[in-house]
Order: structure tokens, then sequence, then C-alpha cells
């Protein structure tokens, strides 16, 4: 990443807060490779192409968050078309399980590590607290483990807080082809079909059907450790902003 100044990099990869800046979890996080992720960009018919898919799922992902955040709180909200299905599937989720909204869309700091973040929600969930994670993405990876963990360490600097657990809740919405069980995803208007058993299918698709899943993320020790080697890592990269900081 380039950055012109010194504010830029600040805003870019962190918040101030009381007056110390802290740096991102998620901008940490980053500093890890994901050659999975490099291999659908490569699919791309280019690097203007990958950026604009890039810029509307974030935004269809940013609409999930608020949407399903405002439910949590019981606000009332007008659910957008292009992701009612996703909607009517964690309805259906929450109608099944008792999710108590502690923190909705809330800065963490770990003042012990120094970095800060913003959790999606920290929830009494079927009555054990956690960090809950949304994600939009059409799998749940180990690299979640890493950004969860770095929320549950920040908290744990608050006495008043029982130890966390940490889920991802899982949304996606898809098609499912009745005739070869394949299945298509639009995101961010770049329309994915997987598991296509026939190429020669001629593919008949089911309505788009919403996905809501929960998964507790075990292992907390290691993905700490983990997060707090790609820290250092990450302040590798960026001494030379960091020095000018200090
Ligand atoms: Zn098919």
């Amino acid at each position: 990443m380039w950055y012109s100044n010194i504010e830029n990099f600040k805003n870019a990869n962190g918040y101030t807060i009381d007056g110390i800046w802290y740096p991102r979890v998620t901008s940490i996080v980053g500093i890890k490779a994901k050659p999975a992720l490099y291999m659908y960009y490569a699919g791309l018919p280019s690097y203007k192409a990958g950026e604009a898919i890039k810029a509307r799922s974030a935004e269809e992902g940013t609409l999930v968050h608020e949407t399903i955040e405002a439910i949590l709180k019981k606000e009332p909200v007008a659910i957008p078309p292009n992701i009612k299905p996703t909607v009517d599937a964690f309805n259906k989720f929450h109608s099944q399980h008792e999710i108590i909204p502690l923190k909705v869309e809330e800065r963490v700091v770990s003042k012990r590590h120094g970095y800060a973040g913003t959790i999606d929600v920290l929830a009494e969930v079927d009555g054990r607290v956690g960090i809950l994670d949304i994600k939009t993405s059409i799998a749940i990876y180990r690299d979640f483990g890493m950004q969860t963990a770095a929320y549950v360490e920040a908290f744990s600097e608050d006495p008043n807080l029982p130890p966390l657990a940490s889920w991802i809740l899982r949304l996606d919405q898809a098609k499912t082809c009745l005739l070869c069980g394949a299945t298509m995803r639009d995101k961010g208007g770049n329309i994915k079909i997987r598991g296509e058993k026939d190429k020669n299918c001629s593919h008949q698709w089911s309505e788009m059907k919403g996905q809501c899943e929960i998964k507790e993320l075990e292992g907390f020790e290691h993905n700490i450790k983990a997060f707090l080697a790609a820290k250092t890592l990450w302040e590798w990269e960026n001494k030379e902003w960091l020095d000018k900081i200090k």
C-alpha cells in the first residue's frame, strides 16, 4: 500500500483514541497472504474489474451487517430486496436461538498490546457470552480466528467481562441448480458458479435462498499467538511510517 502522508497512513490503518493512535485489527490481519483470494482475482478480466467487484461486495456486506445488527437491537429496519433471502435465513436462525446483544459496532482497545478494532456484536448466545462476528463469505476460513482472538484478548483487559467465546455468524445467499446441484452466487455483480459436476448441464436455477450458520472458533491460544506475530510483521512492513508516529 502507498500513502501520500502520515495522516493518510494513520486513517487507513488505525484509530486515534484519547490522543493515542492504535493500528486496526483488520489492517494487521491483512498482512497475512491469502493465496485463495489471489487465485480468485487472477480469474477476473482486469484489476479494475476486481476493484469494482470488491467495492460492490463490500457495500453488500455493510448492508447485511447494518440490517442484522438493527434486527438484533430490535430497531425498525427496511429489508433491502437484494439481501432479503439472507435476512430471511437469519430470522429463522434468530427464532431458534436466544441472542442478547450487549455491544454492537463498538470500539475495543488492547492497551497491553497496542491495537484497536471494531467488533460487530458482543452477545449472549444461548446463555454464553462471546464475540459474534458477521461474515458474508462463502465459507468460514481459519483466518477469522486471528481477528476474533484479537477482540477476545482486548476484552480480557476488562475485569467486568467473563472469558469470551468466539463465533462466526456466516450469512450468504445462493441459487442451486435443480439438475446438477451446482450453486450460483452473485457477489458484487460477479456471478460465480461452483460445484458443477456436469459442464454440459443446462442449469435450472432455484430461487435465491439464504444461508445462515454459526460456528464457534476454537484454539484461542494458537490464534492470538498468530495475531501477535502478524502484528510484529505488520510493524516491520510499516516501520517507516510508525517511526514518524512515535
Ligand atoms: Zn446444473
